[in-house]
């Protein structure tokens, strides 16, 4: 087997995932600059096109599929193990759904290997460099994993999906079922979230932790609706549960690329920034005129929201009004 860098691809009725596929891209990237190969892993119930993932650079793709992989068990974790030690993978990347955020400590606590959680990017120097943000977000640090495979997981939407084609080879994996399964599947529960998706919204308005009150809150909620966008949220807000982590927007929430990034409140620590610097247009309301969020700022207002935001929603009700 030539080196290669292996890619677990999550399927869920019958499709991949968007995320397998961002990081299928990247990882295309990372082994064309070394010459190795690239290997998807696809464990499921049910696929429809295993074949597809060639689009996205994949040359070789493992797939295992059994109904017991209709839900996260051991079977996924030794038929993962198994494929791994018959790559030999340089390293191995994993979506940090929640399947993957189960899935990936387990495979490396067993291989005694690294792993980099929520990886932001990643590049090439004598070793493979592995971005994250850390020390509450202030720094991006690297990290550089001595054992092999070298394990990271990636949020949906880190990077983008871009086609390339790769060899697109199929194998088929032997499924492994442990007669005793210690996890027990109990059925799966659709949490409706709170408030509109933030993920696909045009606008989206941003509420941090300077924002003091609920029934500031709802000045938020009021600004999002009538731009008709989507209200997010930092790590202070959900903790307030003002809003939830399915509207958090950063490394341990969402990624989001909006047209228009409106931060209220919001200081800017890089586990926030990370998950929307992508955005179009990024305007920011903070009282302090030193706060990181207006390193990445088009549209930079130093004042107190509360000084300002009553004018605006009241212009806004006008303009709506005339529509
Ligand atoms: C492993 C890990 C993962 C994390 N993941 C995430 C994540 O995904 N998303 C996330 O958001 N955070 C995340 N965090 C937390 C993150 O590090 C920061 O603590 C958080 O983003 C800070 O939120 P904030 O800027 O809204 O609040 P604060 O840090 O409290 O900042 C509040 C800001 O509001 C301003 N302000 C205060 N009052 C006013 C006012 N009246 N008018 C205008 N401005 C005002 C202040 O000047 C300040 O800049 C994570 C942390 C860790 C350790």
């Amino acid at each position: 087997m030539r080196r290669n860098l292996l890619v677990f691809a999550e399927h869920r009725d019958g499709k991949p995932l968007r995320v397998g596929l961002e990081i299928l891209s990247k990882a295309r990237e990372l082994a064309d600059e070394r010459d190795f190969d690239l290997c998807a892993l696809i464990l499921t119930d049910r696929v429809d096109d295993a074949e597809a993932l060639s689009r996205y650079g994949a040359d070789l793709i493992c797939v295992g599929t059994d109904e017991s992989f209709g839900h996260y068990g051991h079977g996924f974790i030794d038929t993962t193990l198994d494929v791994v030690r018959e790559l030999g993978p340089y390293a191995f990347i994993i979506g940090a759904t929640a399947l993957g955020s189960m899935l990936a400590p387990e495979v490396a606590a067993h291989l005694r290997t690294g792993l980099a959680a929520h990886v932001i990017d990643y590049r090439w120097d004598e070793d493979l460099i592995q971005v994250v943000p850390s020390f509450g977000g202030r720094v991006a640090a690297e990290i550089v994993t001595r054992t092999t495979p070298r394990m990271s997981t990636v949020k949906p939407g880190t990077f983008s999906m871009i086609e390339r084609r790769g060899r697109g080879e199929l194998k088929s994996v032997k499924v492994r079922k442990p007669e005793q399964d210690r996890i027990r599947f109990e059925g799966f529960e659709r949490i409706e979230p709170k408030g509109r998706p933030i993920e696909d919204a045009g606008v989206v308005v941003v509420g941090g932790g300077g924002v003091e009150s609920e029934k500031d809150w709802g000045m938020l909620k009021e600004l999002a609706e009538l731009l008709n966008g989507a209200l997010g949220c930092t790590r202070p807000v959900a903790d307030r549960s003002w809003s939830d982590e399915e509207h958090m927007v950063g490394t341990s929430g969402k990624i989001v690329k909006p047209a228009a990034y409106i931060g209220i409140g919001v200081s800017g620590s890089a586990h926030h920034t990370c998950g929307m610097k992508d955005s179009g247009i990024v305007i920011a309301i903070n009282r302090d005129r030193n706060a990181p969020i207006f390193d990445t700022a088009d549209l930079r207002i130093v004042a107190d929201y509360r000084d300002v935001l009553p004018a605006l929603l009241t212009k806004l009700r006008d303009l709506k009004k005339q529509a």
